[in-house]
């Protein structure tokens, strides 16, 4: 080798030397970026959870509804199939279930020794031990902080013989062993407070308890004076305990001896309170058996306990996630802020928003809680003062929060892994920046869970990502790029469920008890100031509000069967559970119900229900279908078919007088308005018409001008002439000689907005929604059409037909009406709603109208019908009648969301007491005597 070539070798080993440290340097100084760098990795990488080990999980953190265990349709014969799948077994208890709770030789301490269950195998064992027990006692404990919807982390069960700890983290994918035992009916399961338990199981575990004697429940109607289970351990068993354990993390294995101490406590000693319970409620009934007081206590306590197994769980689903978080955290901390500028406000409301939409987001991603992502506190803090570097929102959040700092809270890091992880977000988000390119959520799933993105995917979040057609709607400048005719289809809905769904919850959820302690009904705060002012109540609870009346009220609902009304309802779509628009649908059409006898329309609440806009139409399609249906079962059509001009009456009942009010109103609205312009033959053809009702004789336009008020109501006639104007008062002339210039409206007054009335422009006829053959009506606005249906006093059936006489305009008692539609539509969107209240309104308001009569609606078709039935059968054949409509209902909507206790053979007899104010003499006397 010579000189020259050892150089060579030399240079390129030291090149390669140099090649190969600037690459490894190079390759460190990224790797270490890639570690600072917040964004570019995410703690839930690094971070293994319990709950990462779940196989399945039932409740995912997606935007699409909790579904339920189901059975095959057969179970359920088609029938509420998709109501609580343990409905019937769940109705049967609540008719007359009596408790059986006996206990041996009682062993009431509590020894050292328990099973702690955590295998498959373990857990088959005490099933086949419980599955011969009569009764058990059973309570759960729940992890809330690191998950988005929580998790059980530990089931407690006791027989009388020993107690079980279900380690439910260990057993998350095999807990459906237990199903067959609690939904036993004859296996009594005590708790105490199950309403969260009874919905935890659920959607965890799908588990649905059958058979529950719940002692806080027995509690209630024994009127202790407390019904917590630490006064229960401590009067009955003599025994302390700490309730402060409750927020222990329950995911800690092994648990502390505390914990499994504490859990054993609340559930050892259910079986012996509850025995005790159930004694001094047998005590009472005894007590009572020579009274003719129906009530039952033992009885009652079991049923009350039985009605929180009807419960379902649900998602909370919102269509802007975050947006209830933001406006409650903006409006608690507007009060506490001096006057700011408009703009300043504008921008912290946005910011706001968005942090909590991006919070909501983050909290689902890394199945975190909100408060764990980052505090109210927080996001109030970093909206008002917009820090603008990573370290500057850091430092933000870490003061606000050792600032807000209480006891407990010190438990969750400030700022949470998930901000760390993506501190880079929240500072393009306080920019501005993040929203540049399609909405905030988009763009987060995308940089969190979308290819390359930076947070882990699990079975939690996954379905986030795929079921992106379930995810919310939020505002995004591309939707206009979609199919222009459904882009405005899309936007008049909106317009639609913004402008009519009910502003304020239908339901307040106020409660009214009887001087003894039991609950008597749910209702609005108008209701609670109503006995208060009037000193025929005392306040007992705040929030939310309740009242206990000072005197005995005449009938309770629970001596009635009418668990309905006793029974909290959600403010939701009873249909889909769509929580954040709904209106109001009545499940018996109103052609029919207000022609019903008044005590029979009272129990108006069960058959009104919450419908989101999609609902809503459904179930109005499938109410229209059926009308026809009994139009020709009875043999009652739905339309007038003939009306006759005053005057023009014969003697013969038969004469072929008269002419649809259909055809008549809309060839006079043609006539009007092309009479000139159209062909001779149509004019001919449709002055035929009018002179038909006129019975044959000519015609002038102010004929012309009556025939198209033949069915509008006074007050719709007085606007109809004041729109006009003076124009057209002074006109005279044939019809075809004047065309009568304005628009469209002033000829078609109540045929605004929600008519089921519509133009057809080219040739004046009107086209009835409701007459169009199918039920896939395609509304250009795909709002659910209203029908006007109004009553009808003086139609006389002849054969198929209904002859109606009309009178002469000018006179207001005689005429005939058309439902004003906006009016009807006002109606729909209640400002404060009383349940009941504004239904019994409403009727009063249509009780005004019963002179009157609606030619275009349903109105002379309902009493018909009503009239029928009650002649043939008398109030059972209504009762029988509204219970079809409810099949009806259901058959169409398969609603999943109906409150617990609402039935489709609920019969609905209230009796209103002396101080209802319901009750309208007692009313009006109470009112009078102050
Ligand atoms: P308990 O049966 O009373 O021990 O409560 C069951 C579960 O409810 C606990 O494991 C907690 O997850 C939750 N819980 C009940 N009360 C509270 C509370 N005051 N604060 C936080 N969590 C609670
Ligand atoms: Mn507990
Ligand atoms: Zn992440």
């Amino acid at each position: 080798m010579n000189n020259e070539h050892k150089t060579r070798v030399a240079f390129t080993i030291v090149t390669l030397t140099t090649a190969a440290i600037i690459f490894f340097t190079v390759r460190r100084m990224r790797r270490r970026k890639q570690r600072e760098s917040p964004s570019s990795s995410c703690y839930s990488h690094s971070e293994p959870k319990p709950q990462s080990a779940f196989k399945r999980v039932l409740a995912d953190n997606s935007y699409a509804p909790f579904k339920h265990l189901s059975f095959n349709a057969s179970k359920n014969n088609g029938n509420g199939s998709s109501l609580h799948p343990f409905q019937a077994e769940i109705t049967a208890l609540l008719q007359n279930h009596q408790p059986e709770i006996e206990l041996g030789a009682e062993k009431l301490e509590m020894n050292d020794s328990y099973v702690w269950v955590d295998t498959e195998m373990q857990l088959k064992k005490l099933v086949n031990v419980l599955s011969k027990e009569k009764f058990f006692g059973v309570d759960t404990e729940q992890h809330s902080l690191r998950s988005f919807l929580g998790f059980t982390g530990l089931v407690q069960i006791s027989t009388q013989q020993e107690d079980y700890l279900i380690d439910t983290i260990a057993l998350h994918d095999s807990m459906e062993i237990l199903r067959p035992v609690f939904a036993d009916p004859s296996i009594c399961k005590v708790f105490h407070g199950a309403d969260n338990d009874v919905l935890w199981l659920q959607r965890d575990f799908h588990i649905y308890v059958v058979n529950l004697f719940d002692t806080s429940k027995a509690c209630e109607v024994l009127s202790k004076p407390q019904k917590s289970l630490a006064y229960l351990l401590e009067t009955y068993c003599g025994v302390n305990t700490n309730k402060l354990l409750q927020r222990e993390d329950w995911r800690q294995r092994p648990l502390s001896a505390e914990m499994v101490h504490y859990a054993r406590t609340d559930a050892h000693y259910l079986l012996y309170i509850a025995n005790c319970l159930i004694d001094e409620l047998k005590q009472l009934d005894n007590e009572n058996s020579c009274s003719d007081d129906k009530f039952h206590f033992v009885l009652e306590a079991s049923r009350r306990s039985n009605m929180i197994c009807l419960q379902l769980f649900t998602k909370e689903i919102e269509a802007s996630p975050g947006e209830s978080a933001a406006l409650s955290l903006y409006s608690r901390h507007q009060s506490n802020r001096a006057s700011p500028s408009i703009s300043n406000e504008t921008q912290f409301l946005s910011i706001v928003r968005q942090l909590c939409t991006w919070r909501d987001l983050m909290a689902r991603i890394h199945d975190e809680s909100l408060k764990y992502v980052l505090s109210d506190q927080a996001i109030v803090a970093l909206a008002s003062r917009l820090p603008a570097s990573n370290s500057e929102i850091y430092n933000s959040i870490v003061q606000t929060d050792v600032n807000a700092e209480t006891g407990l809270s010190s438990s969750i890091p400030s700022p949470s892994p998930v901000v760390c992880s993506h501190l880079t977000d929240i500072c393009h988000l306080l920019a501005n920046k993040l929203v540049n390119h399609g909405d905030i959520y988009s763009v987060i799933l995308q940089k969190c869970l979308g290819q390359n993105g930076n947070c882990k995917l699990n079975i939690s979040n996954y379905a986030l990502l795929v079921n992106c057609n379930v995810r919310p709607t939020l505002s995004s400048k591309r939707s206009s790029l979609k199919n222009p005719r459904q882009h405005s289809k899309k936007a008049s809905r909106n317009l639609f469920v913004k402008k009519f769904s009910c502003k304020s919850p239908v339901y307040h959820n106020c409660r009214i008890f009887a001087n003894d302690g039991r609950l008597l009904c749910y209702c609005d705060r108008k209701k609670l100031e109503w006995y208060l002012s009037r000193d025929l109540a005392k306040v007992v609870d705040e929030e939310p509000p309740a009242i206990m009346l000072l005197f005995e009220p005449k009938g309770r609902p629970e001596d009635e069967g009418n668990d309905f009304y006793i029974q909290s309802k959600k403010n939701i779509c009873v249909g889909c559970g769509e929580g954040n628009h709904y209106l109001r649908y009545r499940i018996i059409p109103s052609c029919y119900r207000i022609h019903f006898p008044e005590h029979l329309k009272s129990h108006r609440s069960h058959d009104i229900v919450l419908l989101c806009v999609d609902c809503h139409e459904a179930a109005h399609a499938a109410a229209e279908k059926y009308k026809r249906k009994v139009a020709s079962e009875f043999g009652i059509p739905l339309y007038v078919r003939r009306v006759i001009h005053p005057g023009q009456e014969t003697e013969k009942p038969n004469d072929e007088g008269g002419v649809s009010p259909l055809q008549l109103r809309s060839a006079a609205v043609a006539l009007l308005r092309h009479g000139p312009r159209m062909p001779h033959d149509r004019r001919e053809e449709l002055t035929e018409i009018i002179k038909t009702y006129y019975g044959g004789r000519e015609i002038s336009k102010e004929d012309l001008e009556k025939a198209l008020q033949v069915g509008m109501t006074p007050h719709e006639r007085r606007k109809f002439e004041k729109k006009r104007g003076v124009s057209s008062k002074h006109s005279t002339g044939s019809a075809s000689a004047v065309p009568y210039e304005g628009n469209d409206t002033d000829y078609a007054p109540g045929m605004s907005n929600g008519d089921t009335l519509k133009v057809d422009t080219l040739d004046g006829s009107y086209v009835n929604e409701e007459t169009r053959s199918g039920d896939n009506r395609q509304d250009d606005s795909g709002k659910p059409s209203l029908a006007s249906d109004l009553a009808v006093d003086k139609a006389t059936s002849n054969g198929n037909t209904i002859v109606v006489k009309t009178t002469d305009h000018d006179d207001d008692e005689t005429s005939y009406s058309l439902v004003d539609t906006d009016e009807s539509l006002n109606k729909m969107q209640p400002n404060v709603v009383s349940d009941e209240e504004s239904i019994k309104d409403e009727d009063t308001t249509q009780a005004k109208h019963h002179s009157k009569l609606s030619l275009l609606g349903h109105g002379p078709h309902g009493k018909q019908v009503v009239d029928h039935l009650l002649k043939e059968y008398g109030e059972d054949g209504i009762r029988e009648f509204c219970q079809r409509w409810r099949q009806v209902f259901v058959d169409a909507l398969k609603p999943r969301f109906l409150p617990g206790g609402w039935d489709v053979k609920h019969s609905g007899r209230r009796d209103f007491g002396e101080f209802s104010v319901y009750n309208h003499q007692k009313r009006e006397t109470a009112d009078s005597m102050e």
